[in-house]
């Protein structure tokens, strides 16, 4: 793996190590796990988009409703901690550029209707 040279006080995340914590049933709160969703799975503009009840499965919780509700929960939780914006749903959590930033993948958002050309968000 390469190393990168920051300017100020930027550093580096490897976000299919976030991705792995994100599903890591020993860290709680869950709202943690969220939080390291986002991280693993931000594109350019800091969304990370998922599918039906892909978030409750990323967090282990299952499938269905009941799981849903769960996810949202912790999403909710997320939120009031500041971990992810209040923009973020079970669809899409979403990170402020302030926090997260990338220079490859995707810049646009489906489920936010969001993209790079509309200002990063
Ligand atoms: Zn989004």
């Amino acid at each position: 793996m390469s190393r990168f040279k920051f300017a100020g006080d930027f550093g580096a995340i490897h976000q299919p190590e976030y991705r792995r914590m994100a599903k890591d049933e020993r860290i709680s709160p869950r709202a943690f796990r969220v939080h390291f969703a986002a991280l693993g799975w931000a594109n350019q503009i800091g969304h990370a988009e998922f599918g039906p009840g892909e978030l409750a499965q990323v967090l282990g919780i299952g499938c269905g409703r009941q799981a849903d509700k769960a996810a949202d929960k912790a999403v909710t939780a997320a939120k009031t901690m500041g971990l992810v914006l209040p923009e973020s749903g079970l669809r899409c959590l979403v990170l402020p550029y302030t926090l997260f930033q990338k220079g490859k993948g995707t810049v646009v958002c489906n489920h936010h209707r969001a993209s790079i050309a509309q200002g990063v968000t």
